[in-house]
């Protein structure tokens, strides 16, 4: 019997699958996480869960699919998260900061370091994150593929995810002390962002500068412009 804690040697990193249709890709997917030392998994609103599906294709995960915290929405799965991190299979229209796998797995180390707590967005089977997803991260990874067919199985994407955040860690073992970032505050979470960005839109609507009615791009130009900086608890 392995017990959870000694399987999981990234508390506070969460991966989180969005609106999964298939219950053996989050087997598979539980698999990946745990071959990798993950084991904290959120499913926002799978489609067919619990399932024995994902039992079996999990192998000697089952207790990755049997403890995952079920969610009925993504800002309540990322809520207490300081770094989001969302997968992208292709380009959008406004760019964010896009990060390599290998980049992703630093990112995280150097986060779980400094006791932030991440989560790392996977999306639907069918079609991916949407763009309100992907704006409440602060950074897309995409992992590089060839050009006639960009889109991995879900489950592959985590394994590749999870590989780089475990070799990340393996790699900088060494001089652990070093690797934390430096700030004397701990770093919003999203809850209190999403709060910011809410009472944002309302003033600058009040104050005449926003037109809901034409928004064109602005509330995802100002998301962009903040998510450069990191907002911390005080800020
Ligand atoms: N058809 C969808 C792709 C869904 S693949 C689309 O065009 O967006 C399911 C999930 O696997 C994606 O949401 C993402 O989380 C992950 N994934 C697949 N391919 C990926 C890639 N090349 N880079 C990063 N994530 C990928």
């Amino acid at each position: 019997i392995t017990s959870m804690t000694s399987a999981n040697l990234f508390p506070g990193v969460k991966v989180i699958l969005v609106e999964t249709s298939h219950p053996g890709n989050i087997g598979a997917a539980a698999r990946a996480m745990k071959n990798m030392g993950l084991t904290e998994l959120v499913l926002v609103n799978p489609l067919d869960f619990p399932n024995m599906q994902a039992v079996f294709r999990s192998a000697s995960a089952g207790d990755v699919v049997r403890d995952a915290q079920v969610v009925g929405s993504v800002e309540e799965a990322i809520a207490d998260c300081q770094l989001v991190i969302g997968t992208s299979a292709r380009e959008r229209r406004i760019p964010w900061p896009l990060l390599t796998p290998r980049e992703c797995g630093e990112k995280v180390v150097t986060a779980f370091r400094g006791e932030q707590k991440v989560g790392l967005l996977f999306g639907r089977e069918s079609r991916g994150l949407k763009n309100e997803e992907l704006q409440q991260c602060q950074f897309h990874v995409n992992i590089p593929t060839g050009e006639a067919y960009s889109s991995l199985n879900l489950a592959m994407a985590v394994q590749v995810i999870c590989y780089e955040v475990l070799q990340a860690k393996l790699a900088d073992s060494h001089d652990a002390g070093n690797a934390k970032e430096q700030w004397d505050l701990p770093f919003a979470d999203s809850a209190a962002v999403e709060y910011f960005y809410d009472h944002l839109e309302t003033t600058l609507i009040q104050v005449g500068f926003h037109d809901p009615d034409n928004p064109r791009q602005l509330m995802t130009r100002l998301r962009r412009l903040f998510n450069r900086v990191r907002i911390d608890s005080m800020e």
